[in-house]
């Protein structure tokens, strides 16, 4: 472990908002340490068909939007740190940011890092089959002839379902009656012969069924109803993924926001608005900020 020199910027998360920030900074000539701890491309690697990002009049799957970002960083020369940034502190005027490459010190700090899934709280999941259940869908798009629950009734989980039908059989639970996803995707999932729709139907425990599948009992106003499925998914909602935070740096972010050195862009801190387009608007918005910060001083 070292301390490596301070840097102008630092950007914690290569999804949508901290690419966006990086490729401006990159455009004002500056050369920002930007660290991604999982995917570059952030949650749009799980979007099945991404219609209202502008620029594109068919719309595209996720991954194919992230692949151009991808490119579109590599050209104007971002350089991502693959590394996950596992405390931030405010010290002697400097953001220090650890690492598992070290300690990093930067003058100005974009926080970028999304949102986390909500998970399961009132479910015993026996360890053995903790693999087979999941809170996103990027590592399971490949799969083919299998069977896998949802459990959600927003946009995620019925964009999950569209996107996993292609080549499986799809079971969304929704515990109450109402649907809260885009009528569209309500309306493309009702048209697909591969997706099973159950309302008022709560998961109210899962175990093991033969061959390491799951078993998952639920409960229906009709009664109750067991089913098996090789992957369990949860879409129940996100929270903002502050877990690299400590409570000491939490209490001082308002005032380094305040001061223009400090900078939540994207889902972090977008509540229910969590869209690519204002993520990326939010990180351009932010190097815009640095950018005019360094300028007038
Ligand atoms: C199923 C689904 C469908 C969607 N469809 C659409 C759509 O059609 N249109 C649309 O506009 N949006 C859509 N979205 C939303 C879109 O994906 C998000 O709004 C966007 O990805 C947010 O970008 P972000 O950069 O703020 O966060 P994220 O994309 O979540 O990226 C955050 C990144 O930070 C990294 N990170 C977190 N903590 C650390 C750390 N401590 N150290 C290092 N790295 C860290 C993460 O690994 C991640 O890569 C969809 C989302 C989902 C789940």
């Amino acid at each position: 472990m070292h301390n490596h020199p301070p840097h102008e910027v630092a950007i914690v998360g290569a999804g949508p908002a901290g690419l966006a920030a990086a490729m401006q900074l990159r455009r004002y000539g500056l050369n920002p340490l930007v660290f991604e701890g999982s995917r570059v491309g952030g949650l749009l690697w799980n979007a099945n068909l991404v219609e209202n990002y502008p620029g594109f009049p068919s719309g595209l799957p996720g991954p194919a939007l992230v692949r151009l970002f991808k490119r579109q960083a590599d050209r104007l020369g971002v350089h991502i740190t693959a590394d996950l940034v596992t405390n931030i502190l405010w010290e002697d005027g400097l953001f220090r940011l650890q690492a598992s490459q070290g300690t990093f010190s930067a003058r100005h700090l974009v926080l970028a890092m999304g949102t986390r899934p909500l998970p399961f709280t009132t479910l015993q999941i026996p360890p053995v089959l903790h693999d087979r259940v999941l809170y996103e869908v990027h590592s399971i798009l490949d799969l083919s002839g299998k069977s896998i629950a949802i459990v959600g009734a927003g946009d995620a989980a019925f964009d999950y379902a569209l996107n996993l039908s292609r080549k499986n059989q799809v079971t969304i639970l929704n515990r109450g009656g109402r649907i809260k996803c885009l009528p569209l995707l309500e309306e493309r999932v009702a048209l697909s012969p591969n997706i099973r729709y159950y309302s008022n139907t709560a998961l109210v425990g899962i175990g093991s069924a033969s061959a390491g599948e799951l078993q998952l009992d639920c409960l229906s106003p009709t009664g109750s109803l067991s089913m098996s499925a090789d992957y369990l998914v949860g879409a129940l909602g996100r929270e903002p993924r502050l877990d690299c935070l400590p409570a000491v740096f939490r209490q001082k972010s308002r005032l380094l926001v305040q001061r223009k050195l400090l900078y939540f862009v994207g889902d972090i801190k977008n509540g229910m608005f969590r869209q690519t387009s204002i993520a990326v608007g939010d990180g351009l918005q932010a190097a815009m900020g640095i950018h005019h910060r360094l300028s007038a001083s």
